[in-house]
Parts: C-alpha cells; structure tokens; sequence
C-alpha cells in the first residue's frame, strides 16, 4: 500500500522503506489542505502566489498527521543548483532560507521538507549510521547530479557507505510527458555521455527520463540497483493528488516530500 491516510491527508510511501523504523518519510499529496484554487489544497509554498497563512496551516497539518507536532521542518530556497546542507534544527518562524537543492541529517525528529511540482524527489536513508539526505532534481539538479552530491554529504560527515544507502525517487514527471529543448539535450549528454535517456528525437527536441537519470546517477554513487526504488507516479497525470508545474501552465502550488529520523531504536 503506498497511500497513507490520516487526519484527511493522503501521502506516499516507498515500499522500499516500509520496515526501517529508523526513518519517517512521506511525500504528500494536495489533499488536505485549505489553500483555494489554483493551489488546492496542500500547498507547501509561499512564493506562488498563496498566502503565508494559509501555508503554515498546511505545514502545520503535516507535523501534525506524522506525530511530528513537536517539531518543525527545515526546509531551503530551492534554486536548482547542487549545494547540500547539513540541517541541525528547525528553521524558525520568519528566519530567512538558505539557497540549497539537497539536505542532510541525523537530528532526531528533524523533519526535512522540500517543494516540488515535477521536479524529481529522492529520499536517501541510510539504516547504519541512521542517516536522512533529501535532493530536488529538476532537468538542471540532475544534469548537475545533486543526488550525488546529497550522497557525498552523508559520506564526509557521517560515514556512510554507498552500498548501504537505500533512495526513493518519487512523483515528479514522466518522461512520456517531458519533452525538452536543445539546450536540455546538450547539457544531458554532457553530464550523463551518450543520449539514451532522450526518446522521440525529432526537430532538436526529445523526450528526457529524469527518473532513470538520476537512478543511474545513485547508481554511479555505488548504490545497488536493490536499493533504489522509483515510484514511477506522474505528476502531471495525476492532477488530484500532485501539482504540476506543466500540467497546470505554471499557475500552481508545490507539494511536500517530508523525511525524519527516529534515533535510539
Ligand atoms: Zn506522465
């Protein structure tokens, strides 16, 4: 079972997960919230247009249906680029973000929270060392490979192994639906050496697999095929669980991706 209900929200849930009781995590869906249209409901963002109060209520509403109310989330400026920080507490009613793409922590209970409406989520867990990193990967995070740099964050400061690490990679769009231009093309083979990640060449445009990009990037991280799981859900198909940024023209909200540790098990 993948979707979890409580409290009128509705998340997803990597099966790979299911069982490590170190981790907390969910990517949510926009039921639940009380944003209006065009971003109904849960939206997770102030900077599309939606009110502050509205957001806090909704971010309120995911601490609350983790069990997590005690605590608060950190969360960045996202800017698609490839910096990772080390988050170790929340960020604090009016504290300004910093510009990052990628986090990581083993703080307990610290609930990491990235936006998203298409770009790519990956959760990496590492059951060892008790380890949660999280990166946003649109066309520019993956060419730039974020997940690897969420990667080397969790190898420098906590000793991870590659080859423990388990990653989520969650809704975001399909590649039948992403058709890019060819400048995306360039820097694609640029970053990943051949093309076979583009399909329906045609008029210098193509259709790029963000999915298996950045599975192939934790792949050349030395993580195991085994370990990585994509969702495979569409954003852009599925308009009453997920905002997508295409799919609604641009005038939209963001979802969360939400991942916690649960020290001394
Ligand atoms: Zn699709």
């Amino acid at each position: 079972m993948p979707f979890v209900s409580n409290q009128g929200l509705r998340w997803y849930e990597f099966d790979l997960f299911q069982g490590e009781k170190g981790l907390i995590h969910g990517v949510f869906t926009r039921q639940g919230g009380i944003s209006p249209e065009p971003w109904d409901g849960l939206n997770m963002a102030t900077s599309v247009g939606d009110s502050r109060d509205r957001v806090i209520e909704n971010r309120r509403r995911i601490l609350n249906a983790m069990g997590l109310q005690d605590r608060g989330f950190f969360d960045v400026w996202q800017v698609h680029g490839r910096d990772v920080l080390l988050a170790e507490r929340p960020r604090m009613d009016g504290e300004g973000h910093q510009k990052a793409d990628g986090m990581v922590t083993q703080q307990d209970h610290l609930a990491l929270l990235m936006l998203f409406a298409d770009c790519v989520p990956v959760i990496l867990f590492d059951p060892v060392r008790n380890v949660v990193g999280m990166a946003h990967a649109g066309w520019q995070g993956t060419v730039k490979k974020v997940p690897a740099a969420a990667v080397e964050q969790m190898e420098h400061r906590f000793g991870s192994r590659p080859e423990n690490l388990l990653a989520g990679i969650g809704p975001s769009i399909c590649p039948g639906h992403y058709q890019v231009g060819s400048e995306v093309i360039e820097h694609v083979a640029q970053a990943f050496g051949d093309d076979s990640l583009l399909t329906n060449r045609q008029d210098g445009k193509g259709h790029l697999d963000l999915w298996e990009a950045n599975r192939r990037t934790l792949l050349e991280c030395g993580l195991s095929e085994y370990h990585i799981q994509v969702s495979g859900i569409c954003t852009l198909e599925n308009p009453v669980d997920w905002y997508s940024h295409r799919g609604e023209g641009g005038n939209t909200g963001r979802f969360g991706a939400v991942a916690a540790i649960r020290q001394g098990l």
